[in-house]
């Protein structure tokens, strides 16, 4: 849609539309030719120029329970007019203590402590905090290393850009933490192409985190970090039986582990967590996103009854960990929380991408034959359609087609030159079809 034709829809002037630095976007393209969204319902979005986008992404992987519902929508208007703020430091409002109980029965024992933050990004860095305060609280203070994985993403903040992976992410800003390693990432292993779920090859690369055991020793390293699946950097599936060889080596060595269920959280794998999915429990997890289905913005870090307790010695009236935040347990988002755990119940939506999975893993399969693709993965309600990039301009084949996608009324994500979908847990086998025609169409018009 032309700018033009935007600014008179929606009353927008030129000025405004610069005003605005827009995160994680090409500017100057967008503001060319204007992607605006003015309502949603269910599973779909409304465009400024009155068209139905079918949601192929739960907006950011957070729409879980699909937009604009009722029962969420009341319990923030009720909320708001109830109780605005509550400070978290010293003080506390009663639902942040529902919610927390609420999320810890959800969690597979021992994770049954819940520290509130505002996003991914702040949950990364609440959980990398807690591992080096764990292991100073134990008197084992020299353990500051810090392992991520290539290609991980764990938010845009210091600390999970450090452990993170993307180089993108990284290269514009400088030194990262200091005490950081990386294992490999575990896509493109000869053999798992066209896989249907967790793909069977590839389990030793979990003993990338012996050698940097064998190279750092293990007194001097704090935490492991992964994404049980990583999203954001293209759709990586663990290979079969990694994330339990890598939670044994952390077991062996004291190393704490960290799953960024920021994604995975909240019935995208068909389970309520990865944690339910691969049978692994980590020491630490971090989630948003999907724990308010992305109405207010939340997030919570799980820990096990191990690291709480480390920290609940000495003095009563001391404040154990020196970290929070000023919108820590929103009342809005407790209350945006609550409704949405609810309604997830209510619909058994945490399980639902279970029943979903094979008709939605058929359906993607089924572009196998579509021209330049060159992988397809799926793995509960996540589906990843990679293509073969164009030489010399990577990324470029794809943001096309995330382009036609759109005139054509699907909001599919790109990543590379990898289309990710991740629709709304509600959505049906028709909206399925939906979903994937449109994008035979797409993929088979592209140069
Ligand atoms: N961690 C993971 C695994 C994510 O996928 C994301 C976002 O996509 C984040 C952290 C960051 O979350 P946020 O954008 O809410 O800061």
């Amino acid at each position: 849609m032309a700018r033009d034709e935007i600014e008179q829809i929606t009353g927008l002037t030129t000025n405004n539309l610069d005003a605005y630095w827009m995160p994680f976007t090409a500017n100057r393209q967008f503001k060319k030719d204007p992607r605006l969204l003015v309502k949603a319902k269910d599973m779909h979005y409304t465009s400024a120029d009155g068209r139905q986008i079918l949601d192929g992404t739960a907006g950011l992987w957070c729409c879980n329970a699909g937009h604009g519902r009722q029962k969420i929508v009341e319990a923030v208007q009720k909320q708001v007019a109830e109780l605005d703020y509550a400070p978290a430091f010293q003080m506390a409002h009663p639902k942040s203590f529902e919610l927390a109980a609420r999320l810890a029965a959800l969690m597979p024992d021992p994770l049954n402590h819940v520290f509130y933050t505002n996003s991914g990004s702040e949950s990364v860095e609440t959980a990398l905090k807690m591992a080096l305060a764990y292991h100073k609280a134990r008197g084992e203070g020299s353990r500051t290393r810090l392992i991520g994985r290539e290609r991980g993403y764990h938010g845009v903040n210091f600390g999970g850009i450090s452990v993170g992976g993307m180089v993108a992410n990284r290269k514009q800003f400088g030194a990262m933490l200091a005490g950081v390693d990386h294992m490999r990432h575990t896509h493109g292993i000869a053999g798992n192409e066209f896989s249907k779920g967790v793909p069977k090859n590839g389990i030793e690369y979990a003993e990338d985190l012996m050698r940097l055991i064998q190279l750092h020793d293990p007194s001097t390293i704090a935490a492991v970090i992964v994404e049980p699946v990583a999203g954001s950097a293209g759709v990586i599936l663990p290979p079969e039986g990694y994330l339990k060889r890598l939670r044994e080596i952390c077991d062996e060595h004291g190393i704490l582990l960290i799953f960024d269920e920021v994604i995975t959280g909240f019935g995208r794998l068909g389970t309520p967590f990865g944690v339910d999915y691969f049978d692994v429990i980590p020491d630490l997890v971090t989630t948003a996103k999907g724990l308010t289905s992305g109405v207010v913005p939340m997030g919570a870090v799980f820990a096990s009854s191990k690291v709480y307790d480390a920290f609940m010695t000495g003095p009563d009236h001391l404040i154990e960990l020196f970290h929070g935040y000023t919108y820590s347990a929103h009342p809005l988002a407790c209350a945006a929380a609550l409704a949405t755990l609810d309604v997830y119940a209510e619909e058994e939506l945490l399980t639902r991408g279970a029943k979903m999975a094979e008709y939605w893993q058929e359906a993607l399969h089924s572009l196998r034959d579509c021209p330049h693709v060159i992988d397809i993965r799926n793995i509960g309600l996540i589906g990843a359609v990679e293509l073969e990039p164009i030489a010399g301009e990577p990324t470029k084949r794809a943001f096309t087609a995330f382009l036609k996608a759109y005139e054509k009324n699907i909001l599919i994500r790109t990543t590379g030159d990898t289309i990710a979908m991740s629709p709304p847990l509600i959505i049906s086998e028709s909206e399925i079809d939906t979903l994937v025609g449109t994008l035979r169409d797409v993929l088979k018009s592209l140069d």
